[in-house]
């Protein structure tokens, strides 16, 4: 019995192991290095494309709650970055080469899984999961829009440039981790920051400066980026687009100063950019939240301008990328199998869901229910209480009309009378308490073999 994988990504990777595990032999093909995307950087499986964070890792967090899911389910990925795992306060972050290099030996030592490197253009007629994600290649995608019978819904991305720690300016940088007071100058962020006068000059720069002309099909969506923001990757939207929304915009999300207190003055700044450690040497940071499509020389001359980063060495410089999904609350059942061709699943960006943990727990659910599929097994279909349950959920039940990808967030998960009448804090403990014992009472039930 064989299955194909077809993109070893982070949903691809993970649901070939668990297809794997299963005892299915899964044929897992990925088209890197003959064939790259704009954002890949290398020929790894599993490689994170932008920030090398996870997101939280704390259980009341949403994010959070599905890596603690993932953990219960046995996450081939999540295992694996938690052995690579970097300091960075709640949350996940890992250093990226270390993490893909893990994976990859992990899945090339596994006796079920065989690997080839080359692109897949046609839709498989045999059992398949296609995981090609948000950069699919041009082949794929002509023949994807041929078999959905509609075209894909394309929108925007942005990577964050990343600097040179020994080109950080610590006369005026200062290390703390946000609302961590007591130990202001040893935190894992570096924290740049302005006050009212730098901040106008910075919003004024970084409004008028330079951006890459869009390519030709990145403006295929009906007026391309001037159709209004809703055209970007929703959680990762251009720090100048968001800086043109209002003169404040900024100071609210990413260079928001509260929690912070810079130690040269005692007082919280009046906006503050945020570096976060990218390598486990330590060597690179990123900007956080600073995605953007300006043009390289402008990102030089304008992120120069930021106090601390004066000399900054730019070790790679933020860009922009299409991202492609399927309209999955139309085409897929409730275990991310097309409708119409049973056998055929779709995991990861290109099924809808956002944000690396939900791709790998989308991942996760169309491997298990692949090989369920060919074992002749009922599906893995997990409660709507849980974060994974209703992440799928949502992806397959959504308004078609105005989809949009999906990240994991307390919101998808149903209230009660009791969760409604909880403060905000309480009431996500208690959807993360009821939603662990819910995924627990399923597997005892359900046993995941
Ligand atoms: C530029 C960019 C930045 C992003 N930044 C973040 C971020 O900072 N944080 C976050 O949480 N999420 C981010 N995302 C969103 C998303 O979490 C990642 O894209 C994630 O890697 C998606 O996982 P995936 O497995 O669906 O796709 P991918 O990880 O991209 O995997 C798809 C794989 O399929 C391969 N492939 C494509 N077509 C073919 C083919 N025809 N045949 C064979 N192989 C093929 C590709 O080479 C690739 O390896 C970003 C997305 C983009 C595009």
């Amino acid at each position: 019995m064989k299955l194909k994988v077809i993109g070893g990504g982070l949903a691809g990777s993970e649901a070939a192991w668990q297809a794997a595990e299963r005892g299915v032999e899964v044929v897992l093909y990925e088209m890197r290095p003959s064939l790259t995307t704009d954002a890949h950087r290398t020929d790894k499986l599993a490689e994170l494309v932008c920030s090398n964070s996870l997101g939280s890792n704390l259980p009341n967090r949403a994010s959070g709650l599905l890596k603690a899911e993932l953990r219960k389910l046995g996450s081939l990925l999540i295992d694996c970055a938690d052995a690579s795992a970097l300091p960075a306060g709640g949350a996940l972050a890992v250093d990226r080469e270390m993490f893909s290099e893990r994976v990859e030996k992990k899945l090339i030592s596994h006796p079920n899984i065989t690997i080839f490197r080359q692109e897949i253009g046609e839709i498989p007629e045999s059992p398949a999961i296609l995981a090609t994600g948000p950069l699919t290649s041009q082949a794929l995608s002509e023949q994807l829009k041929i078999f959905t019978g509609e075209n894909h819904l394309y929108f925007f991305d942005a990577i964050a440039p990343i600097v040179d720690y020994d080109s950080v300016n610590f006369d005026i940088a200062f290390r703390a981790d946000r609302y961590v007071y007591d130990k202001v100058g040893e935190g894992d962020y570096i924290n740049c920051p302005l006050d009212k006068n730098d901040y106008e000059t910075f919003l004024k720069a970084l409004i008028t400066a330079d951006r890459f002309p869009l390519r030709e099909f990145e403006i295929e969506i009906e007026g391309g980026v001037d159709a209004g923001n809703d055209t970007y990757f929703q959680r990762c939207q251009p720090v100048e687009v968001l800086a043109s929304r209002g003169d404040r915009a900024l100071t609210f999300w990413p260079m928001r100063p509260v929690g912070l207190v810079d130690p040269k003055t005692g007082r919280r700044p009046f906006a503050v950019v945020q570096l976060r450690q990218d390598t486990l040497a330590g060597d690179l940071y990123n900007l956080v939240g600073f995605q953007t499509n300006l043009t390289f020389s402008e990102q030089r001359r304008v992120f120069r301008m930021i106090p601390g980063l004066e000399n900054a060495k730019f070790e790679r410089f933020g860009q922009m990328h299409r991202n492609a999904f399927l309209s999955s609350p139309k085409m897929l059942d409730a275990n991310l199998a097309f409708r119409k061709r049973p056998g055929l699943f779709v995991a990861g960006q290109l099924a809808g869901t956002e944000g690396y943990a939900g791709n790998i727990a989308c991942g996760l659910v169309a491997g298990v229910n692949a090989a369920h599929y060919l074992l002749g097994k009922p599906p893995l279909q997990l409660p709507v209480t849980t974060m994974i349950g209703a992440l799928i959920h949502y992806i397959t039940h959504a308004n078609p009309d105005d989809f949009q990808p999906m990240k994991a967030m307390f919101g998808l998960l149903p209230q009660t009378d009791q969760s409604q009448r909880l403060k905000k804090i309480e009431r996500y403990e208690y959807y993360s308490q009821r939603a662990l014992t819910d995924l627990a009472q399923y597997l005892e039930v359900n046993a995941l073999v």
